[in-house]
């Protein structure tokens, strides 16, 4: 196997371009499994840890830039306050040893619909940034996932970093899973509260061939809470409201059965979760 370390980012682009099929690995959480069980033996690796750049976040103009080396446990110590649905999903992934050497670069990777970073990213609207030696490009991340495992990204390409405005209000992060703990989502639901644009966005994991928003669902409550001037007022959302909400968000599932969950189990999941998110972060903005 060869292994290349690239010390700076440009080297690791002319990697790239070099050998395409090389497999780039982060905190190797995902890519030393494949390896360790043989699924996949890469002719050559491209390690990314040495890129300092990589591994740093600071915000660029309205929104925070995070590198795609950013683990999830420095993202639950420095980003909770900024981003708080990434910082709990982060709270859910693996184990405290697979949060300390796991990146949401590695989960955009991968890009399984049942990555624990994507529906916040997909909620946030966040940007995904690709670079490759012919330049860079920011991919909305709702159009970045194209498939099971499957991403916009080129052969050439890496990811560089994510953008994402920094939370202007509440968020929340809810994952079903066979077991409280190290467990891949049977589902889960990740929802934001804008109340300066009054916006409500949405992101589904695992419960379609990639992570999905909800977007009936984000229109009906937005509709919802400006005719009833719930911004202003504060008021309760009604229990039959926040029902509907997670039909809508049910409906926008495109389960399947597998070992993990049945498609129908999926979709009542996921409606709970919308609801309850909804509940709890509209709690959340009535008492700020
Ligand atoms: C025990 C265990 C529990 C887990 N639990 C969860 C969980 O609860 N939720 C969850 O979502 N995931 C979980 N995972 C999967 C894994 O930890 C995550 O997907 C993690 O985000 C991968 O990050 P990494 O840095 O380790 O990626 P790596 O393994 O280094 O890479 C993953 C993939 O991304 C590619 N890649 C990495 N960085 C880049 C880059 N900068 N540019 C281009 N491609 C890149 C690699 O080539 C590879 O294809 C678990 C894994 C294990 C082993």
């Amino acid at each position: 196997m060869r292994f290349l370390q690239p010390a700076t980012w440009s080297e690791a682009l002319e990697m790239k371009a070099a050998y395409p099929d090389a497999r780039p690995i982060a905190g190797g959480t995902d890519v030393m499994v494949e390896i360790n069980l043989d699924r996949n033996r890469p002719a050559t690796i491209i390690d990314l840890s040495r890129i300092s750049d990589l591994a740093e976040w600071g915000p660029e103009g309205a929104v925070v830039r995070v590198g795609a080396a950013v683990t999830y446990t420095r993202l639950i110590a420095e980003l909770s306050d900024r981003l708080p649905a990434l910082a709990l999903a982060s709270r859910t992934v693996g184990s405290p040893q697979i949060r300390n050497r796991g990146t949401v670069g590695g989960n955009l990777g991968t890009a399984s619909p049942a990555g624990d970073a994507h529906p916040p990213l997909v909620a946030q609207d966040a940007l995904v940034e690709l670079g490759s030696t012919a330049g860079t490009r920011r991919v909305p991340a709702r159009d970045f996932f194209v498939g099971p495992k499957r991403s916009a990204k080129r052969a050439d390409e890496l990811i560089a970093a994510f953008l994402v405005p920094p939370a202007s209000g509440p968020q929340q992060f809810a994952k079903v899973g066979t077991r409280n703990a190290m467990v891949i989502a049977v589902c889960s639901f990740a929802l934001t509260l804008n109340p300066v644009t009054r916006q409500v966005g949405t992101g589904i994991g695992s419960a379609g061939p990639t992570p999905l928003r909800a977007v009936e669902a984000e229109e009906f409550i937005a509709g919802v809470l400006h005719e009833q001037q719930a911004w202003e007022t504060r008021q309760r959302i009604s229990d039959s409201m926040l029902r509907r909400f997670g039909e809508l968000a049910a409906a926008a599932t495109r389960p399947i059965d597998d070992v993990r969950g049945t498609a129908d189990y999926r979709r009542q999941a996921v409606s709970v979760l919308a609801r309850r998110c909804l509940g709890w972060a509209w709690e959340d903005y009535r008492r700020s």
